[in-house]
């Protein structure tokens, strides 16, 4: 009913895409994963541990929608040294999910546009699509149109006003976006409020509530989405688009 309306599809990442192994969480700095890393990198360089983590903690309250990069140089740092450092500990611990990533890699080849919204600022969205092998986070390029991160959206998209400008930072008619993630509220509920046409909740082993609006499918795999009827046209095409990044 949709099918020749829709004009993009934006995806979440955690539980959607990837996740996190188990234990992956057990060091972190004022909540955050990558810091320790950071920290680690500042005092090899000689700055006394304590220090490093006071200026990493100042920094994360000047600039409280910040990217990794930010933490850098304050620290003497740079991404060059700091880049193998995430992506090691990424590929230790990360998981990808194959059925969302496979759904990505469908759309974008027949040339239907994809963009991430998430939790993550921009390089911590980039080293995460890189696992999936959606992204190359030195250049940043991607097979998404845009990331809609915290840095770039101010803020979660559980927070109040995030979707609205999230939405409007993408520039598309919400009645033209389908949106695919884990979460009923930022990635359903709310999203649906603002306009967005359909909504499919991946149930990653837990059931979401009943009451969700008319417009949400729950689902169990990424892969369901593409028998949708909603993209009955799209698959119909016979050439594809490979998308190059
Ligand atoms: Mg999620």
């Amino acid at each position: 009913m949709y099918s020749s309306g829709i004009a993009h599809v934006l995806f979440d990442i955690d539980n959607t895409l990837t996740r996190y192994r188990s234990h992956a969480l057990d060091r972190i700095l004022e909540g955050n994963f990558l810091f320790p890393l950071i920290a680690d990198l500042a005092e090899e360089s000689g700055i006394p541990r304590p220090e490093a983590e006071r200026i990493i903690s100042e920094t994360a309250k000047k600039n409280v929608f910040w990217d990794y990069p930010d933490f850098l140089p304050p620290l003497g740092l740079s991404l060059a040294a700091a880049l193998p450092v995430f992506r090691k500990w990424h590929a230790e611990n990360m998981e990808v999910l194959p059925d969302a990533v496979g759904l990505v890699v469908k759309l974008t080849d027949y040339g239907m546009p994809v963009s991430v919204i998430s939790n993550n600022p921009r390089l911590g969205c980039l080293l995460k699509l890189e696992c999936c092998g959606l992204a190359d986070a030195a250049s940043g390029k991607s097979r998404f149109s845009k990331l809609l991160s915290t840095d770039l959206i101010r803020g979660c998209k559980g927070e109040k006003g995030v979707w609205k400008r999230a939405l409007k930072e993408l520039g598309i008619s919400p009645d033209r976006i389908i949106a695919i993630g884990d979460n009923p509220e930022e990635d359903a509920r709310l999203p649906m409020r603002e306009g967005v046409v359909r909504c499919f909740l991946l149930e990653r082993g837990v059931s979401a509530p009943l009451h969700l609006p008319p417009g949400v499918r729950r689902i169990r795999n990424a892969g369901e989405i593409a028998n949708d009827p909603i993209f009955q046209d799209l698959f119909q095409k016979r050439n594809t688009v490979i998308t190059e990044f």
